[in-house]
């Protein structure tokens, strides 16, 4: 008997990521293909003394159904990362991957014309699909997106939002410049496009300064993501959305159809954490530990590979995106890797088309600096093997 999926799922592309942290976890395998934080810096402390407090001060209420947009006390917190933002244009939601989730099925209509950046997140990617958007690929450089492409892209296509990860972007670690984000902002308002503005990795910053965000630049055109997924912990499921009322109360009735609510005693945990400045405290410890393990994978990168391979050192984040110029196919590359016993993710997989690439992503945020430097010599015996 066939079973009657959905076109959705039937079309759908088991996620090659998946495949590769299926394979990679079950071996002696030193990876860099993952996007996960170290969890040996998981603030255990902290979450334990703030969820023994609440089971002091708190009844039972706490474990109740509540309203969908999220604790009050959380969301006042949050809004004090943007400019002039009340706690009515801030909802919670299961990690940002949900924010991206509702924002699909709240905008988007079969076929809908949307933009992403080329190469772009995986996952949003593949969310895209299932909700049968019409994909239009921007090019994306070191210093932001080709403005010329997207301008003819929203003079064409009157697309519903463009889907952008302005800083320490994955896959590439790439990051606008400020000059880039005006320009995007004045073909925003010309041509009236939604900015969906992605941000997990902003507070991870190694280097330079913080530019402004699209959600302050042009907060009534833009629908902000942020999540505690990199600063706090994945299995909080704790992100977030900023953007005008309007949209704030129709996102709010998506998720109430979806799954009612967030957790609320993970909420105000996360809350306190912010109120007392100890989650601030620890994404500076959280700094201070990512730094020298990208330094070490730049310095190795570059030792080992010299000119034979091309990248832009990521001033924050989780990823270096690396151009193997000797090797057309990157996805050649890792078949021969793995067997040297290293992992990374092939570039192709980024791209809207798929089309095959030099480049891969590495991720330097979930290895020890002994892993990163033995990993990028396997790299290295691979790549000359080809
Ligand atoms: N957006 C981007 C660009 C990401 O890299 C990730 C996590 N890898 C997410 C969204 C989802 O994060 P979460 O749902 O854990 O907040």
């Amino acid at each position: 008997m066939q079973t009657k999926f959905a076109k959705r799922v039937t079309t759908a592309s088991r996620s090659f990521t998946r495949t590769i942290l299926d394979l990679t976890a079950q071996s002696s395998i030193i990876s860099f293909a993952g996007g996960l934080p170290d969890a040996a810096l998981f603030p255990r402390e902290n979450i334990e003394k703030h969820a023994k407090e609440l089971f002091k001060t708190e009844d039972n209420r706490l474990f109740q159904y509540s309203n969908a947009s999220g604790v009050e006390a959380l969301k006042v917190e949050i809004a004090k990362k943007y400019v002039n933002t009340p706690s009515t244009q801030i909802m919670l939601t299961n990690g940002s991957q949900q924010g991206l989730d509702l924002v699909c099925k709240t905008f988007l209509d079969e076929k809908d014309c949307i933009i992403v950046e080329d190469p772009s997140y995986l996952a949003a990617l593949g969310l895209f699909h299932m909700y049968n958007a019409t994909i239009k690929a921007v090019p994306l450089s070191s210093k932001g997106v080709d403005t010329d492409v997207l301008e003819v892209l929203f003079r064409d296509y009157s697309p519903k939002f463009f889907y952008t990860i302005p800083i320490f972007q994955n896959p590439t670690g790439y990051s606008y410049t400020l000059e880039n984000r005006h320009e995007v902002v004045r073909l925003a308002q010309k041509y009236n496009v939604i900015l969906l503005e992605d941000s997990p990795y902003e507070a991870l910053r190694y280097d330079g300064v913080q530019t402004k965000a699209f959600a302050d630049l042009l907060p009534e055109l833009t629908i902000a993501l942020g999540t505690f997924s990199k600063t706090l912990a994945p299995d909080f499921r704790i992100g977030w959305m900023k953007a005008p009322q309007e949209i704030i109360s129709a996102l709010t009735l998506s998720k109430e159809s979806t799954d009612l609510q967030n957790s609320k005693f993970f909420q105000h945990i996360c809350a306190k954490m912010m109120q007392s400045g100890e989650l601030q405290e620890h994404t500076k410890t959280l700094i201070a530990y990512y730094r020298p393990k990208r330094d070490a994978m730049v310095n190795a990168l570059h030792e080992l590979f010299g000119d034979s391979i091309e990248f832009v050192v990521p001033e924050g984040g989780m990823f270096i995106w690396v151009n193997f110029k000797k090797c057309a196919d990157s996805m050649k590359l890792f078949d021969v890797a793995i067997k040297k016993g290293v992992a990374f993710v092939p570039g192709s997989v980024f791209f809207a088309d798929k089309r095959v690439t030099s480049y891969g992503r590495l991720n330097y945020t979930n290895s020890s600096l002994e892993q990163i430097e033995t990993g990028v010599k396997k790299l290295y015996e691979a790549y000359n093997k080809l």
